[in-house]
């Protein structure tokens, strides 16, 4: 046959619309997408004849002859494709409880179903129903952050960057603010301090050094520029040994002698006395109220265990100045975080209540009795799968991470489960672990994979179970 011949084989559009399978991708997913489909796979056959050398050849080894069923298969799969999810679950296996590449906190299903409830409908966010007139989106969880932070007013943004943004725009613009050189901290995803400062229009007034700040440095640093004395809170390094940095009640004092509002950055922003679960404290927001810090920024998406969000409490003056700003407008939370952070919010009025319903504080506080038992039963459930007689499986200590720049230097025990394959690389296992439906994702350390106990979730260990042993 010659190539024109072959040509004359590809089947009509119509032909392929007639095909029950056609039919049932159609009633599936929709014409369109069928149609876009069928054209643009009819359209690749036609190229690659054209290009074809050897055509009779070329079919016979990679098509088969039947044109009509091998192009319905390409159409099919083409569909389908097309709805699958590129955003999907995966088993967080790392240990890292903030995992920015990962999501960072995980919402609750309760605080979702409330944000579901609003979002899949009308509701009053910026609607007085008392006067039926127009209101603000911070009303719905203002009242609460104050009640838990000691605050007088709140609000919040699309995330901490922008609240320190928000903050220095406001109160810093055509300003200088003082940061201790200490503290001009990158975080992850290239947030620096100065940068940040540069776009919003203050200026960066840097004193003392990188190990040592004085209080003398902040007051030879003040003048009648001085728009604010900011304190960042460095949560993702710890500087140690010849070091000094002021505390922050006396960046305080200063700040109200010279009537100059104080700022500060916690990043991550914790509501809980961490020491009582064994860790090392963490600055709490209320701390920084009620010592008189004029303004406070933290993430919502980190140890607070919300959405995404900077959340801003302080001095009603200065915040009142935020809302007024015309960067808010742009900053502005949706009504999902609205609705998730006035939920979240919800479970700290009980700090019983906040472990338990909120998962990020919930994991950070798992007790290492707890992970034991769960990692032993994983193992457990694990070997008793037909397809786990190609691994070694054991349960062994490991560390945990907080992540999001929390508590850098915390030691947070945590029990893993320890795989090695038997006949196959650790490398390669792995690989197979990120292409599973339910991608695992783990950590390879001293030849083996470990799976910490801490990140996962009880109720994955079957599915987790079925694809390790699956591999
Ligand atoms: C994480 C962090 C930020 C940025 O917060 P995002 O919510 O990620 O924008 C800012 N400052 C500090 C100190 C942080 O730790």
């Amino acid at each position: 046959m010659n190539k024109n011949e072959w040509y004359r084989k590809i089947p009509k559009v119509d032909v392929l619309l007639d095909q029950e399978e056609v039919q049932t991708l159609i009633s599936k997913y929709g014409r369109d997408v069928t149609m876009r489909s069928i054209r643009l796979e009819l359209e690749r056959l036609r190229i690659w004849m054209g290009k074809a050398e050897n055509l009779e050849e070329e079919i016979k080894e990679s098509l088969e002859t039947d044109f009509v069923k091998e192009l319905i298969s390409k159409v099919k799969k083409s569909v389908e494709n097309q709805f699958q999810f590129h955003m999907i679950p995966v088993l967080n296996g790392t240990g890292t409880i903030l995992h920015t590449n990962l999501g960072r906190a995980p919402i609750g299903q309760r605080h979702m179903d409330q944000v579901a409830k609003i979002a899949t409908g009308y509701s009053n966010l910026e609607y007085n129903l008392e006067t039926g007139k127009r209101g603000q989106r911070y009303a719905h969880f203002e009242e609460l952050l104050c009640e838990i932070t000691g605050a007088e007013s709140a609000m919040a943004v699309n995330n901490n960057a922008a609240a320190v943004m928000l903050i220095l725009a406001s109160l810093g613009k055509g300003k200088e603010i003082i940061v201790s050189r200490g503290e001009l901290v990158e975080i992850g995803g290239k947030f620096r301090i100065p940068d940040v400062m540069e776009i919003s229009g203050a200026k960066l007034k840097e004193v003392g050094t990188t190990n040592k700040t004085h209080l003398s440095d902040y007051e030879n640093g003040i003048s009648e520029v001085t728009g604010g004395l900011l304190k960042v809170h460095t949560s993702n390094y710890k500087i140690v040994g010849f070091t000094q940095s002021v505390p922050l009640e006396e960046v305080v004092e200063l700040g109200k002698q010279r009537e100059i509002p104080v700022i500060e950055d916690l990043g991550s922003g914790v509501f809980i006395d961490l020491g009582k679960y064994g860790m090392c404290s963490e600055p709490t927001v209320q701390a920084s109220i009620s010592k008189g810090v004029d303004v406070v920024c933290f993430s919502g998406d980190k140890l607070f265990g919300g959405p995404q969000a900077g959340i801003i409490v302080g001095k009603k003056k200065y915040i009142d100045k935020m809302k007024e700003n015309q960067l808010t407008r742009a900053l502005r939370i949706d009504k999902f975080t609205a609705a998730a952070l006035e939920v979240v919010l919800q479970e700290y009025l009980s700090e019983e209540t906040a472990i338990k319903n909120i998962p990020a504080l919930h994991m950070l506080t798992k007790t290492l009795e707890e992970i034991t038992a769960e990692v032993e039963m994983l193992a457990h459930m694990l070997k008793e799968k037909e397809g786990a007689s190609q691994l070694h499986i054991c349960v062994a200590s490991c560390e945990s991470q907080i992540g999001g720049g929390a508590l850098p230097v915390e030691q947070l025990w945590s029990k893993g489960l320890v795989i090695k394959p038997l006949h196959m690389s650790v490398e390669s296992y792995e690989e197979k672990m990120r292409q599973q439906p339910v991608p695992i994702i783990g950590r390879i350390m001293d030849g083996a994979i470990w799976l910490d106990g801490r990140t996962l979730d009880k109720k994955d260990f079957p599915l987790l179970c079925s694809e390790l042993a699956g591999i």
